[in-house]
C-alpha cells in the first residue's frame, strides 16, 4: 500500500500539471470508486471545475477546487493516476489542455469523496494524527500515545491517529533505524527510546521521498517512473539477509498480522 512517500510523490507529480486546469470532463467508470454516493452525482460535481491545488495529508490526497469543493482520494493498495491510457481505470479526467489523466485501481479499493470545504478539516482530522514532518509530531506527543498502550509497539505506530502516513515500509524501517524491536509493548519504551523512534520516523520518511517512494507491484507514479527506495531498504523484505549495522541475519516476524523485518542483534526484545 503507498505510504506517505509514495502518496507525496503522486501529488508532487501531479501538482504542476493539474494546478490551474479545469476538470472539462469527468468519467467514473466504477461505481466502488464513490460508494456509497452514486457516481454519477459525483462526477456531475466536479465537471466543469477548476482544480487549485494538489496537496496531501496523511495517505490522503487532495485535489482543492474552484468552487470550494475538494475530491479526497485514498488510493489504499493498488489506486494511482496514469498520464497515458491503462487498463483497470476506474475514472478519467480530461482537462482544459486536451490532457487526460486516469485513475487504475486493479484491486477496486481506492476511494474518491467529494466533500465541502467546511467539512474538510474535521474529516481528516477524525482520519489523521499529526504529520510525521510536521511541526506537532515531537517525541512528547508520541511519547503520551506510546504509553497508553501495551499493543507491541509497531502496531500502534501503524495507527493513523497515532502517525499519520505512516505505515509497514517505513515503520519497519524508522523502528531499525532506532534499534526498537518492533514487538516491544508500546508503553515499555523510555524517554531515549521514544526520542529515537521519532527522529527515525522522521528520518526514514525523508528518505522515502527523496527516493519517490518505493516501487512495488502495482504502483507507479503518474509518469509512469519509477522510486527507488526499494533499493535502500534497510529491513523490509530481506529476511535472511544481512543487518547492513551489524551483519546479523534479519528476522521476519508477524505484527498485527503484518509481514515485520527486524534486527535481532540491532532490535533486542530485550531493552538495551
Ligand atoms: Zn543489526
Amino acid at each position: 500500500m503507498p505510504e506517505l512517500p509514495e502518496v507525496e510523490t503522486v501529488r508532487s507529480g501531479l501538482a504542476p500539471r493539474l494546478e490551474g486546469r479545469a476538470l472539462a470532463r469527468v468519467d467514473i467508470l466504477d461505481p466502488r470508486l464513490t460508494r456509497p454516493h452514486d457516481l454519477f452525482e459525483v462526477a456531475e460535481k466536479l465537471e466543469g471545475d477548476r482544480v487549485l491545488a494538489v496537496e496531501r495529508r496523511g495517505k490522503y490526497l487532495l485535489l482543492r477546487l474552484e468552487s470550494g469543493l475538494a475530491l479526497v482520494v485514498h488510493l489504499r493498495m493498488t489506486g494511482g493516476f496514469h498520464w497515458n491510457p491503462v487498463t483497470h481505470e476506474r475514472a478519467v479526467l480530461e482537462l482544459d489542455d486536451g490532457s487526460r489523466l486516469a485513475f487504475r485501481d486493479v484491486r477496486r479499493f481506492g476511494t474518491w469523496l467529494v466533500l465541502e470545504d467546511a467539512d474538510l478539516d474535521s474529516y481528516l482530522a477524525r482520519k489523521n494524527g499529526p504529520e510525521p514532518l510536521g511541526r506537532r509530531f515531537t517525541a512528547r506527543w508520541l511519547g503520551a500515545q506510546l504509553a497508553r498502550r501495551r499493543a507491541p509497539v509497531k502496531a500502534v505506530l501503524l495507527d493513523q491517529h497515532v502517525v499519520a502516513g505512516l505505515g509497514n515500509i517505513y515503520a519497519d524501517e524508522a523502528l531499525w533505524r532506532a534499534r526498537v524491536n518492533p514487538l516491544r509493548p508500546a508503553i515499555s519504551l523510555d524517554a531515549e527510546e521514544v526520542s529515537r523512534v521519532t527522529r527515525a520516523i522522521r528520518a526514514a520518511l525523508r528518505m522515502g521521498i527523496a527516493r519517490q517512494g518505493s516501487t512495488l507491484r502495482d504502483y507507479a507514479t503518474p509518469d509512469g517512473a519509477s522510486g527507488s527506495m526499494q533499493e535502500e531498504f534497510r529491513v523490509y523484505g530481506r529476511d535472511g539477509l544481512p543487518c547492513p549495522r551489524c551483519r546479523t541475519t534479519i528476522t521476519k516476524t508477524r505484527v498485527g498480522g503484518r509481514g515485520t523485518w527486524y534486527c535481532p542483534r540491532c532490535q533486542p526484545l530485550e531493552r538495551l
